[in-house]
């Protein structure tokens, strides 16, 4: 039986290892998998986003700002200036010029709102009159109004059954710089919003516009995040009105936040200052990071299998040295007999169950007679094979229930349980003439030997020592009488 000491240093062995192979693992696999995510992270923020921006961004310079030019050159257009302060004669002049415009700069659409008459002109003739007071003229009185010279809008074109159009409205102003009109371009958004659902798709991100006062002006064909749609405004947002605070827009740059389902998201804020709207591109946090949290797992798995087979092989070798260092502990290494302490203990078993049941106990000293000779002749390799073979010879003239050591050098000890004086000398007779007939076989030499042996009974108040000394003196006796023969205590010699 392994001792409760040897039991508890080896749990706390297993146990230390695991928590170090555990720690080992799990730091290395959190700080990779940190250290991917970080680079991810930032790869998103500082890259990934702005890219995007910059992409969206050049593409709607392409789009929009072309078109602010072609307004402007309108609002300063003397034939159109001179056309108004004629008194806006011949309509055909001035849709002649306006689908020039159009045709030429491949706008969407092209027009002039007059002051004076509040005509709206546009490529095709007369579109109708604006009128104060309506929503959808107020962009008119508004830009009357500004100190600005153009407002950009994104408002449903009434000339084109009312799809979704960007309006350049430019003032056009007389020589004196009076306001006597409006004059501008507008364009279809279908391409921005095509170019917007080609970056969304591609890339997994949403792609929005707004106006300075966060209000939505372009997103893609599905809307923008968290449903955002066209008109509202970002404050309205519950996921996003935390980052605005104070201001109606995120401020410029990348943010970071936490969407009610749990998902982290990526922002990237860009002013557009020709147009004074803001780009912005969400990113939710996945896709790569789900991969990497995959890995992570899979990782620890694989941490977990190899801790577990190194720990049951460590445990399993444990088993093993144990079981041999306890059997080196109560064998004796040469001839793997019973021990001197193992003998102790089964001896002391064997006398107190004779005693108690009142059984017979032989004791046999045996001594292998001019041992030093052999040794000193054939080597000392060749006595420790005799000795080996003599442990067998001595196996096997013994039951099972018998008791036998390798006492110390060249002597052994047998305690024969349950039995009497005369069967008992037949027993140690047994193994002198064995031993006697043998031939001892080292490198293909036959040796001889003999051997004598000293025999005590289990008398009434022995101790274990008081019986081995008598049979020490048996065998003293049976050296005097000329060695290779049985004695006991009593009767001193006995022949074979
Ligand atoms: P006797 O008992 O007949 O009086 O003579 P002996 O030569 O056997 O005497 P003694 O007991 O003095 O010598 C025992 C020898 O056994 C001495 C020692 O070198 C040898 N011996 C003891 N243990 C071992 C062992 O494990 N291997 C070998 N080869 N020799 C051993
Ligand atoms: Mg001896
Ligand atoms: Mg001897």
């Amino acid at each position: 039986m392994p001792s409760r000491s040897a039991l508890f240093s080896q749990r706390s062995l297993i146990l230390a290892l695991l928590l170090l192979l555990a720690c080992g693992f799990l730091a290395t696999s959190l700080i990779s998998y940190y250290a991917s995510r970080s680079a991810i992270r930032d790869g998103i923020i500082n890259t990934e986003l702005p890219l995007t921006s910059d992409t969206v961004y050049s593409e709607i310079q392409k789009d929009l700002i072309r078109p602010v030019l072609i307004a402007s050159m309108m609002a300063q257009d003397t034939f159109l200036r001179d056309w108004v302060l004629a008194g806006e004669q011949d309509t055909g002049r001035i849709t002649r010029y306006l689908r020039e415009v159009m045709g030429k700069q491949a706008t969407f659409t092209s027009f002039f709102v007059s002051d004076r008459s509040l005509t709206y002109y546009q490529a095709r003739g007369v579109l109708k009159h604006v009128v104060p007071g309506t929503w959808r003229d107020a962009w008119y009185f508004r830009l009357r109004d500004a100190k600005e010279p153009y407002e950009i809008n994104v408002d449903l074109d009434m000339a084109n059954h009312d799809s979704l159009t960007v309006f350049i409205n430019y003032q056009v102003l007389d020589y004196q710089q009076r306001f006597i009109g409006a004059a501008g371009v507008g364009l279809s958004v279908d391409a921005v919003v095509k170019l917007i659902d080609t970056y969304q798709r591609r890339y997994q991100r949403s792609v929005f516009f707004t106006d300075a006062h966060g209000k939505v002006l372009l997103t893609g064909s599905d809307g923008g995040p968290h449903g955002l749609r066209v008109g509202q405004a970002l404050h309205d947002n519950t996921e996003l009105g935390g980052l605005l605070g104070q201001s109606p827009v995120p401020g410029e740059g990348s943010h970071e936040y936490t969407d009610s389902q749990g998902h982290s998201h990526f922002l990237n804020v860009r002013q557009l200052p020709e147009l004074d709207w803001y780009l912005l591109v969400d990113k939710r946090e996945t896709g790569a990071l789900d991969r990497i949290r995959h890995s992570l797992y899979l990782n620890l798995a694989i941490c977990a299998a190899i801790s577990l087979v190194v720990l049951s092989l460590l445990h399993g070798m444990l088993k093993r040295h144990q079981a041999s260092t306890e059997a080196l502990a109560t064998l004796d290494s040469l001839t793997g007999l019973p021990n001197r302490r193992s003998f102790d203990l089964l001896a002391a078993q064997a006398l107190q169950a004779a005693q108690r049941d009142r059984t017979a106990l032989v004791a046999l000293l045996i001594d292998l007679d001019h041992f030093k000779t052999l040794n000193d002749t054939h080597g000392h390799l060749a006595g420790d094979e005799v000795l080996r073979q003599f442990a067998q010879v001595l196996q096997g003239s013994l039951r099972q229930s018998d008791i036998l050591c390798r006492w110390g050098g060249e002597e052994f000890i047998v305690l024969l349980r349950a039995t009497e004086g005369r069967q008992a000398i037949e027993v140690a007779e047994k193994i002198r003439r064995r031993t006697e007939q043998q031939a001892f076989s080292f490198e293909a030499q036959a040796l001889h030997l003999t051997t004598s042996i000293g025999l005590s009974a289990l008398q009434q108040g022995d101790t274990l020592h008081t019986l081995l000394s008598r049979a020490d003196r048996a065998l003293y006796c049976a050296k005097q009488a000329g060695r290779n023969r049985v004695c006991t205590e009593s009767a001193g010699t006995d022949d074979e």
